[in-house]
Formats: C-alpha cells, structure tokens, sequence
C-alpha cells in the first residue's frame, strides 16, 4: 500500500529498544490487507508477531485484555493516534500517514468555496501533515484559514469519530469547513458537530463534495428516533467492553434515571453494538448506547428499535431540549 507510511524502521526500533518476543497487530478495516507482509517483517527482527483479526474502529479499541490472553508485550496499534490515557502493555502507535499528493484534488474545491471567504480545516490524524500546505494555498486565493486547537486531540486541526473538539472550538470564527480525507464518516461528523457547510476533498477518490443534504437527513433521523423513544417502556443500556468504551458509571446512571421516571431499564454488555445481538430482544422497545456514539447514527437504518446516544437519551429524558442538544454536539461522548 504506497498510500501509507507504515514506518517500518522505528517498529524495528520499538521492538529492539523493548526487547519484544510477542507482537500484537492491531490494524483498521482498511490497512488490515498489511498485516502479513508486517508480520513477516517482524518476524526477521527475532519477535513472535500475532495479526488482530477482529474489526477495530479506533484507538478507544486497543486490544489490551486480547494481549493479556496471547501473552503478548508489545502492541503496535495502526492507523489512529494515542487516545487511552494509560496502556496496561506497551503500545507503539503507527499512525499511518497518508502519502497521496493533493494538490489537484484541492483544487477542484475551490469552486465549492467561492461564497465563503472564512474557511475552518479539519481533517483525521492520516492527513495531519497535509494541514500547512493546504492553509497557505488557500491563503493564496484571499481566503482566510482557522485551525482549532481546544487541546484534547494530538494534533491541531484533528478530528476523530466522537471528538470534534477543535472544530466546535473556531465554528463561531468560521463560515464553512474544509475537510481532507476519504470517506464520508469523519467530515459528516464535522458537519453535524458544527451545523456548518462542509466541503470534503477526498485524495484517494480525487473527489470533492459537500455534505450538507446528508446533515440534513441524519437530523431528521435523529428526531425520529427521540419521539420513538419517547413512548418505549421497556429499555436496554448498552455497556461496551472495549477497552476505551467501558462507561458502566454513566450506564448506572442512566438505570437509575429510567427507574425513577417508571420506565423498566436492562443493562445489556456486549462488544460489537449489531443489529442481530439487539434482536434477541423482542421486549425491549429502546436502547440507549453507552459505547461508540457513531453507531447509533451511522448503522441507524440496521436497527429495528431506536438505538439513542447518550446525549439523545437526555432529550428524550427532559433533561435538556433537542436546541440544546445541536448546540452541544450530536455525537460526541
Ligand atoms: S468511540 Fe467510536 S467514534 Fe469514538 S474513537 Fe472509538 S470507534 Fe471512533
């Protein structure tokens, strides 16, 4: 893959400088086409080198209690900066920065900016790099470039799928976003965290486009589900057991408030929040998904119940209004 720097010396570095015998891979969906042609490199440095084949959305996902079991001492964690504060086994971070030259694929933005001259970038830590550059040509053209940094991200300008923290921090300073990487995932999070137009200058695709009739529909999805929930009876709490997803506090929290209010409330632990785990429960009428907030939005149409975050639980709980909600960010934890 010529598209990613996988930095293959400091990995030998890493597990020279620890002394490593037993290797974890851990990639995401996308780079995991690597993992053996990584492994076979690991292996000639004298380590024991395991593949994670489980999927893995994010660094809130580090496979710590899967090393433990494989008796492993080195993890090296691909395509996502350091996000757990703490790691109980050493773990080396590849963030996996993309290589691909942007230069024309940007270009092709320009005429989706025309109407704004106060242009907010945001992209995923693959294109961190890239940020300078893009600035200074869009400088060039007479606009004017914001970068947040509210300090919670590695990186200024970085976005993740539940923090968008540095965008939210300049959205008042901004008329519009810039967002550079694939896919739709990220830069829709931009656009609902911030209810500002974004434009997303996808490099591998060489695409250009802007998200805002997807906002609009995720929103009205969003409302539907909360006026679902409103009339369920019967709930389930979603707790997740991934390492960076594990809130039992605010699932305890969440029971309570059901119980206080009449409704009947489960406590349901699982790993992966998918629609044929969730319909092995008839009786239950809502959930509310104290794990990965994104799944509630982005799998919405697989589920047959409401699945709501826990920021939409407190609509639907009278704890704040649904104005509230857009002002304080949809899908941030
Ligand atoms: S909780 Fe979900 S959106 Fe947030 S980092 Fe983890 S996988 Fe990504």
């Amino acid at each position: 893959m010529e598209d990613f720097d996988f930095e293959e010396e400091r990995i030998k570095q890493e597990i020279s400088r620890l002394d490593s015998k037993r290797v974890l891979l851990q990639f995401p969906e996308g780079l995991k086409r690597e993992g053996p042609r990584l492994a076979k490199m690991i292996e000639k440095e004298g380590a024991l080198p395991i593949i994670s084949a489980d999927p893995c959305y994010g660094a809130c996902d580090l496979a710590t209690s899967e090393a433990e079991l494989l008796g492993i001492d080195l993890i090296i964690h691909f395509g996502h900066a350091k996000l757990l504060k703490h790691e109980r086994i050493p773990t080396v971070y590849v963030e996996a920065r993309a290589t691909v030259v942007i230069d024309e694929t940007l270009e092709k933005a320009f005429h989706l900016m025309e109407k704004w001259n106060k242009i907010g970038l945001a992209t995923t830590v693959q294109h961190v790099q890239t940020l300078g550059h893009v600035s200074e040509t869009l400088v060039r053209s007479g606009k004017t470039v914001v970068v947040g940094d509210a300090g919670q991200m590695v990186y200024p300008g970085q976005v993740s799928g539940c923090d968008f923290s540095n965008v939210r921090s300049i959205e008042s300073a901004v008329e519009a976003f810039l967002f550079i990487g694939g896919g739709r995932f990220h830069a829709l999070g931009v656009a609902l965290a911030t209810s500002k137009p974004t434009i997303v200058v996808d490099p591998y695709d060489r695409r250009v486009f802007s998200l805002e009739e997807d906002a609009n529909k995720i929103l009205k999805q969003r409302w539907a589900c909360i006026e679902e929930a409103k009339n369920a009876e019967t709930f389930g709490v979603l707790i997740g057991l991934k390492s960076g997803q594990k809130d039992i506090d605010e699932a305890l929290k969440i029971k309570e408030m059901l119980r206080k209010s009449g409704k009947i409330a489960c406590l349901f632990a699982l790993r992966e929040v998918l629609p044929e785990a969730l319909i092995e429960f008839p009786s239950v009428d809502a959930y509310v998904n104290t794990t990965c907030p994104r799944i509630s939005i982005d799998a919405f149409s697989k589920f047959k119940k409401p699945v709501l975050t826990k920021r939409e639980f407190m609509v639907v709980s009278g704890e704040i209004s649904w104005k509230t909600l857009l002002n304080r960010g949809l899908l941030e934890k």
